[in-house]
């Protein structure tokens, strides 16, 4: 019956954590999986969501339904936590959000929704990105191709053959922008490279969908938003699928959300009801639990303030991890330039380092990086950098 069924090669990235996890060597590093692991080398339950948690279970009462679109609270919290609680978007009713599993469900939903609605148009990703990108839209049907981003010989962005690739791109085609901390290289726009880009995209009358996977982990929650924002200023009408895997430290909870800003209310109407449309013939509705979690931190002044402190203790982490990687590689090979490990962003370095110098890593080291050259920065701990940074050193001697 199902001899026809060809083997699954697995994903790359979790195959990896999976190979870590059966490594036997005690001195092993995981740098592979994009997780924030604190500097115990643990994945954080923060304290902010724990004591959410412990409000939300204390009430808790019956488990009804929630609607196909999530809940009240939660969508409600998203909305001012992406674009502020003022924003004349909301209060114009232009724009629509669903809770969804993860920001990978969103990204899905958002996906189906354009091969429904723009059956023939084109998804371009930044070259590189999330691997899973290209899976999910390919997964709905759609046609992917890349648009040029990260400049091997900088280790920065490649910002003006980006415009120019844009500036020729087809009417309606979606452009799926990180928002912050781009995933894989770490190379982000700065604020002057989003006013730049935004008018390209309007004047070829392109559909941004923003991915804001890691807000917080950049340069701050409300920084980190300021392409959301920018875009909702201006009128545009865009996708942005938000998660709280690692802002929340909420990775299999599975807490994400889908806002549709378009361009007036009753348009918001339809496109919010096939979006529940969407939902329903998939999975029918969202799970409750994490979305409360989210959305009584989100809430609570006392419970937002302690959770804002948590995120920037992560991030500042994470750049101090970064600075101490670049200070041993430097004095270890003095005369090459590491700066991007400083101006890089968010939880990921490509690090520049070819597939057979990743396998040696792994092998000889049991430091494990993607083989693209992508590190999770956010692995790195005061007691596993300086390893890290000679292992790296050895490999690029
Ligand atoms: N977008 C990007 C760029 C990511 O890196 C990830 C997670 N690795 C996601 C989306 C999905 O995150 P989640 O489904 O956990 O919200």
């Amino acid at each position: 019956m199902f001899l026809h069924v060809e083997p699954y090669a697995g994903d790359p990235i979790l195959s990896l954590n999976e190979a870590f996890g059966k490594d036997p060597r005690t001195n092993k590093i995981n740098l592979s999986i994009g997780i924030y692991f604190d500097d115990a080398g643990k994945i954080p339950m923060l304290p902010s969501v724990r004591a959410a948690e412990l409000k939300v279970v204390a009430e808790a009462g019956a488990r009804p339904y929630l609607p196909m679109e999530g809940a009240a609270n939660f969508r409600t919290a998203v909305q001012h936590l992406l674009f502020g609680a003022e924003h004349a978007a909301l209060q114009a009713g232009r724009v629509v959000t669903i809770q969804t599993v993860g920001s990978s469900g969103g990204l899905k939903v958002g996906a189906d929704f354009i091969k429904r609605y723009f059956p023939n148009t084109t998804i371009l990703v930044s070259d590189p990105t999330w691997d899973n990108h290209r899976a999910v839209f390919e997964g709905s049907n759609l046609t992917v191709e890349t648009y040029p981003y990260y400049d091997a010989d900088t280790g920065g962005l490649r910002f003006d053959a980006m415009l120019a690739a844009l500036s020729k791109a087809e009417k309606h085609s979606v452009v799926l922008l990180h928002a912050c901390c781009h995933n894989p290289t770490g190379v982000d726009l700065n604020n002057e490279q989003w006013q730049q880009l935004l008018p390209v995209l309007q004047e070829r009358e392109l559909i941004p969908f923003l991915d804001l996977a890691y807000q917080g982990y950049g340069a701050g929650i409300q920084e980190d938003a300021y392409a959301v924002r920018l875009f909702a200023d201006s009128g545009i009408s865009f996708f942005v699928a938000n998660s709280f895997s690692k802002s929340m430290s909420l990775y299999g909870e599975r807490c994400g959300a889908l806002s549709v800003v378009c361009p007036d209310a009753a348009q918001a109407v339809n496109v919010l009801g096939q979006l529940k449309a969407n939902i329903r013939r998939n999975y029918s509705n969202p799970p409750m639990h994490g979305g409360q979690l989210v959305a009584r931190v989100l809430t609570d002044p006392e419970l937002r303030a302690q959770w804002e402190a948590e995120v920037s203790a992560m991030r500042l982490r994470i750049q101090a991890m970064r600075r101490q990687l670049h200070a041993v590689l430097s004095a270890k090979l003095p005369g090459r330039d590491f700066s991007y490990f400083l101006t890089q962003h968010g939880m990921f370095s490509y690090t520049g380092l070819n597939p057979a110098q990743c396998d040696r890593l792994k092998e000889e080291f049991g430091v494990y990086i993607l083989r693209s050259g992508r590190m999770c920065v956010a692995g790195l701990n005061t007691s596993n950098v300086e390893a890290t940074a000679n292992a790296m050193a050895a490999v690029l001697a």
